[in-house]
Formats: C-alpha cells, sequence, structure tokens
C-alpha cells in the first residue's frame, strides 16, 4: 500500500479471462474483459455469456456488473445480476471481500445482489464469477414489418400477452432503418414505419410452434410482411443493422443524446410519438430504437453540436422524455444506470423515505463517501425538488 494510505488495485488493465469450467458452466473474469471477447471465447464449448448490450463489441463486465446492464437477449435470459453468481469487490475502505458463491445462493443478505447495479457506489468489482448459459438448440429469427409503429407495438404486447417469451424482441423506427439499411444492408424495409426483430430459442418443435404463433398474430396486428431468416448468414445480417444503429446515426448528424426509460409494453406507441413531438418541439430529430419486449426505450435526440444554444434543447428534451415515461408509469433507467446525469430526477421516482433507505445502504458499504460520490444518489435532502444539471465536459456526446 502506499504511504498515502490509498489503495492501487492494479496498474493493469485487469482483462484477463481467468478460469472456464464448462462442467460447472462459470468462468471467473477480471472486469476489463470485453463482454463480446469472452463470448468469442466460449465458442465451440457450447456455452455463452447470455447478456449482450449493443455496445458489446466495446463495454466490459465490470461496466456490465456496474450498471446491471441488458440487451437484446436478456428479455429471456434476464439481465446481468441473473448471470453474477460471485464478485470478488475491494470495498472503500480497501477490504477485499467475495460477494455471493459459485454454486447455490449465498445465506443471508444477498450483497452481491445489492453490489451489481450500483454503478461503482459500493466499491470496486476486480474478479467477477459469472454463470455460462447453455448455446440453444434451434433458433429462429424473423423480421416483421408494419405501416405504423401502433401496429408495431401491438404485435409486441399481443405476443407477451400470449404467453411466449420471445428470446429476443426489438423495434426500430423509419428513420433508424433508413439510417442503417444502407450500410447494413440487413433487408429491412426502408418505407416501413417500423420493423421488429423476434428472435425465438429452444427445442426445434417448441420454436417451429411459437414462430408460427408470432407470424398469425403479427398479421392479425397489421404487419405487412414477415420473413423468417433462411440460414445464419441472414440472421447475422438482421443483427449486424441493430447492433449498427447507433453508429449510423452519424451519417445524419455529427451527434446524438441517447436516453434510456422503460414504459409499460401496453403504452409504447403513444410514448414514442410524443418521444417525437417533444424532439420536433426542439428542433432535434428524435429516433427510437429499443428492447420493446420488455418497454426499454432507447430515444435518441439527434442533433449538430456545433448550433449555439443546441445543449439546452436537449437537455431540456431529456427532461420532458423522463417525465413522460414517469407519468404513464415507467422507471428512469431499464439498463444504463443514472450515472451523473440522471441523479437529479431521482426524486421524481422516489420519496424522500426511499432516497434515505438507499442512502442507509451505500454508506454501510461506503461510510466516507469515497466510491464515485457522486453517481446515483442526489445530494442534500432529496426533498423532491430537481436540482441542476452537474457540469459535463464538453465533447462526451455519442
Ligand atoms: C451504442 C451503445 C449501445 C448500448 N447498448 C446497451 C444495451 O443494449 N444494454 C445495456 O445495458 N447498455 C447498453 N449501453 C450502455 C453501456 O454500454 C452499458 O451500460 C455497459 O454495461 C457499460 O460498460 P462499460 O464497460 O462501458 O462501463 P463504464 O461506462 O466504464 O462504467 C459503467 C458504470 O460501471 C461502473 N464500473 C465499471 N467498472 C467497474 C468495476 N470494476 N467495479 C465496479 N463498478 C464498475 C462505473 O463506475 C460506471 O458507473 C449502450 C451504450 C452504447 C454507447
Amino acid at each position: 500500500m502506499p504511504s498515502d494510505g490509498s489503495v492501487v488495485i492494479s496498474t493493469t488493465r485487469m482483462n484477463r479471462i481467468l478460469e472456464v469450467d464448462v462442467e460447472r458452466r462459470i468462468a471467473w473474469v477480471e472486469p476489463g474483459v470485453i463482454n463480446l471477447e469472452l463470448t468469442r471465447h466460449l465458442a465451440g464449448t457450447g456455452l455463452h455469456f447470455a447478456p449482450d448490450p449493443s455496445s458489446q463489441s466495446a463495454c466490459t463486465i465490470g461496466g456490465n456488473v456496474g450498471t446491471n446492464a441488458g440487451g437484446p437477449h436478456c428479455l429471456l435470459y434476464g439481465v446481468t445480476s441473473v448471470h453474477v453468481a460471485a464478485v470478488e469487490v475491494v470495498l472503500p475502505d480497501g477490504d477485499v471481500v467475495v460477494l455471493g458463491e459459485e454454486e447455490g445462493d449465498a445465506v443471508g443478505y444477498d450483497l452481491r445482489g445489492a453490489f451489481v447495479g450500483g454503478e461503482g457506489t459500493l466499491g470496486i468489482a476486480t474478479r467477477i464469477a459469472v454463470r455460462l448459459t447453455p448455446d440453444p438448440p434451434d433458433v429462429r429469427t424473423m423480421l416483421l414489418d408494419f405501416m405504423t409503429i401502433e401496429e408495431a407495438a401491438d404485435t409486441v404486447s399481443a405476443v407477451i400477452a400470449a404467453g411466449m417469451v420471445p428470446s429476443a424482441l426489438e423495434l426500430m423506427d423509419q428513420q433508424v432503418v433508413q439510417a442503417v439499411e444502407p450500410f447494413a444492408n440487413a433487408g429491412y424495409s426502408l418505407d416501413a414505419a417500423a420493423v421488429l426483430i423476434v428472435e425465438l430459442d429452444g427445442l426445434p418443435a417448441g420454436v417451429a410452434q411459437e414462430a408460427e404463433a408470432v407470424e398469425l398474430l403479427a398479421l392479425q396486428n397489421g404487419a405487412r410482411s414477415v420473413r423468417v431468416a433462411a440460414d445464419e448468414e441472414e440472421r447475422a445480417r438482421i443483427w449486424k443493422g441493430r447492433k449498427a444503429a447507433f453508429g449510423a446515426i452519424a451519417t445524419i448528424k455529427p451527434a446524438y443524446y441517447l436516453h434510456d426509460t422503460v414504459i409499460p409494453r401496453t403504452r409504447l406507441a403513444e410514448v414514442i410519438s410524443g418521444v417525437n413531438a417533444i424532439a420536433e418541439r426542439h428542433g432535434l430529430i428524435g429516433m427510437n430504437v429499443f428492447h420493446a419486449g420488455d418497454g426499454n426505450l432507447h430515444p435518441l435526440l439527434v442533433f449538430d453540436d456545433r448550433e449555439p444554444g443546441i445543449m439546452d434543447h436537449v437537455y431540456a428534451a431529456g427532461e420532458e422524455i423522463v417525465r413522460l415515461s414517469l407519468e404513464v408509469g415507467g422507471v428512469l433507467s431499464g439498463e444504463h444506470g443514472i450515472g451523473l446525469e440522471k441523479r437529479r430526477f431521482m426524486p421524481l421516482l422516489f420519496s424522500p423515505e426511499d432516497l434515505a433507505a438507499q442512502r442507509l445502504l451505500r454508506d454501510a458499504f461506503d461510510p466516507e463517501g469515497v466510491s464515485n460520490p457522486d453517481k446515483v444518489l442526489p445530494d442534500g435532502p432529496s426533498c423532491g425538488e430537481i436540482q441542476d444539471l452537474p457540469e459535463v465536459p464538453e465533447g462526451t456526446w455519442v
């Protein structure tokens, strides 16, 4: 330990896959391992790491743990917390502990569960035991297109209401499709108001039956066409378009601000139209690509950051989107977390008592307030007033 008492965890990137136990379906990894690298490393074992954020070629398992990340396939498989068996943590006072167990559930309070999604406020993960998921025996990927967002949204609700849980159920609006299709060549219809990607997996007979049911529901709800990927190459192309959607925005404007809220699935169509109206009113382009199956919206506010005063509009529109999502019974974040920017909105969702209870948990891990002190919880008495925006350095709008 250095003479000033600080703790140096490592000077390396901590990006090693330490151990893969195929028989027990557990891998120990360091937090700097890139999500997609773990899945690539597992190729041929019949196993994979299920959480697959669309940023998976760049984001780390440590970041996934920090935010309790989701991803297209988390609709069926569950978000990161479900796939973390144990985590070695350096606590804010420098102690090293392991939360959770490789096998079964740990006895007592689920501190592992509290840590995952803690956004680094409860300590730093230095090794993570992740659960590995068997590759499904059969997968069917369907591409549905619709002439209205309402029809696509109704299809999402109808599929879930029918008792099916696809492994993925993703929606892209026309603006996103038109941005991504020219270079992804995914086969999305440029004139459709919305396209849905529905993926089903499991035993072949069940998958075939569910695919028929999804097709029927989609047609009943107004789908113009239903295409099933004929082979792995076509499936990969359909997904390439979805995963490249954010990057494609650069062909429209140089910057975007990505929001992340959750709303009830049954309110999708009206909230999307509200989001687009908010964007328009602020002189921004509103685009939507999101995990529709769990109602996790990702409105993109697209703009030219060289325009004077534009960030005021971006922030104001963002706040209106948050308020709209909460008004229909939604929550502040589905998977990206609260971080710095959204902590000022926490009093819109939580009462002062709720926030005080969360503060108690945080203080139990970090009484000195040294671990990501400015994140998640608002400062002060949390009396229900939203606070000013934090200072965010220029040039951080992706
Ligand atoms: C194009 C794009 C698509 C995205 N798609 C998705 C998606 O589908 N699903 C999704 O969930 N998110 C998505 N995200 C958001 C983001 O990529 C994820 O939240 C991801 O999990 C963050 O990982 P990171 O490595 O970038 O972490 P960082 O941004 O570096 O960190 C995230 C948080 O975790 C904390 N943290 C990092 N490492 C540790 C550690 N070792 N111990 C404790 N805390 C730690 C950090 O302090 C921070 O609060 C997307 C982002 C982009 C830009």
